[in-house]
């Protein structure tokens, strides 16, 4: 395992980190075993978020006797510094440690959230006086609207930008990253697997090798696919023409119906929570019918205020038929919720 400086922090943390979406499907004891072989194959970054379910408890119980050899990522998604001082206090009960190495502002994707972040009595008031107070060690951002994430970089308030990047999400190696590391600001790429959508592994980490100075933060469910992820890091990475092909043919497979979390296609006139909508099938595969079905509710019972305007569907870059899709996945989330569907 290779360890790269992260930043302008003076940390040096391994190449793979951890995401911690995954171990929300096992118990407690699984999650343990899967953690812990993170850990004794040389991973130190573990990111989660106060919104994933027990992933914080579970990083808690396994890895606090390992405390001071790792390094400890988590996200709020409120805005206003009340609730963003109690969740970083929750996230260090549940992490058992007294201090986050990395507090980030979850998802923030629009300007009039960022606003009540950097604004009087928000969120960043809080994260700053968290700071002060030897709670939390850096202060980072995740976003999928590419347009914020570089001026969260401009803006030089963060050691870190978490934003998607994989073989069909590639609009971040265009300007993002390059700013980012002119500005010295650690690049942590998230949806290594585009959320699910690229099932072939080694493609999608020889596509990630390919580029210098990323973070990609897998998510794993076994020791085997700890086992299998860093093994593609032990050895040479070797990118050919067949490799490029099937990257392209994977592309083609899904391209029409694959929603980046753009949230361009924002706000709806009837209150439907679109981008939860549009990733939920990604979401359950990811976390469990139960778990996802419970976690995405308030944003999939938004599905039914759909007027079929076609308003987001003019608004989004890639198209996508919002509409049937929206459709089609609230079918699944009832499902989900009446149990027709295992776990
Ligand atoms: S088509 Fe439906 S989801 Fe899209 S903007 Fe109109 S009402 Fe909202
Ligand atoms: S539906 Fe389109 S605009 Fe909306 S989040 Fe997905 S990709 Fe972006």
């Amino acid at each position: 395992m290779k360890y790269l400086p992260f930043g302008s922090t003076g940390v040096f943390l391994s190449e793979i980190g951890f995401g911690a979406i995954p171990i929300i499907r096992l118990s407690f004891e699984e999650a343990g075993r899967v953690l812990r072989k993170a850990y004794d194959s040389g991973i130190t970054l573990f990111d989660t978020a106060n919104a994933y379910h027990d992933s914080e408890e579970k990083i808690g119980r396994e890895l606090s006797s390992v405390r001071d050899k790792i390094f400890l990522a988590t996200k709020s998604m409120k805005r206003d510094g009340k609730t963003v001082s109690e969740h970083i206090d929750l996230s260090l009960r549940r992490l058992q440690t007294d201090r986050i190495d990395l507090f980030q502002f979850h998802q923030v994707a629009t300007e009039k959230d960022w606003q009540t972040i950097s604004g009087p009595g928000g969120a960043m008031e809080a994260a700053l006086k968290a700071q002060a107070d030897g709670k939390i060690r850096f202060i980072g951002i995740t976003s999928h609207s590419l347009a914020m994430a570089k001026k969260y970089v401009e803006s030089g308030l963060f050691v870190s930008i978490q934003f998607p990047f994989n073989f069909i999400e590639t609009e971040a190696a265009e300007e993002l990253h390059p700013l980012a590391r002119k500005k010295n600001v650690a690049i942590l790429s998230m949806k290594p697997f585009a959320g699910g959508a690229i099932t072939d592994a080694s493609l999608a980490f020889k596509f990630l090798r390919s580029h210098e100075s990323l973070f990609p933060i897998p998510g794993y469910d076994s020791v085997e696919s700890v086992e299998q992820v860093v093994s593609f890091y032990d050895s040479p990475n070797r990118v050919n023409d067949n490799d490029l092909e099937a990257m392209e043919s994977v592309k083609k497979e899904i391209g029409g119906e694959f929603c980046r979390r753009c949230e361009y296609c924002q706000p709806c006139p009837s209150g439907v929570a679109i981008t939860q909508g549009m990733i939920y099938p990604l979401l359950a595969s990811r976390m469990s019918p139960v778990v996802a079905s419970e976690f995405a509710s308030k944003g999939m019972d938004t599905i039914p205020e759909c007027a079929e305007c076609g308003l987001c569907v003019k608004k989004c870059p890639y198209t996508l038929p919002i509409p049937a899709m929206l459709k089609k996945h609230y079918a699944l989330y009832k499902s989900h919720r009446s149990g027709k569907e295992g776990v």
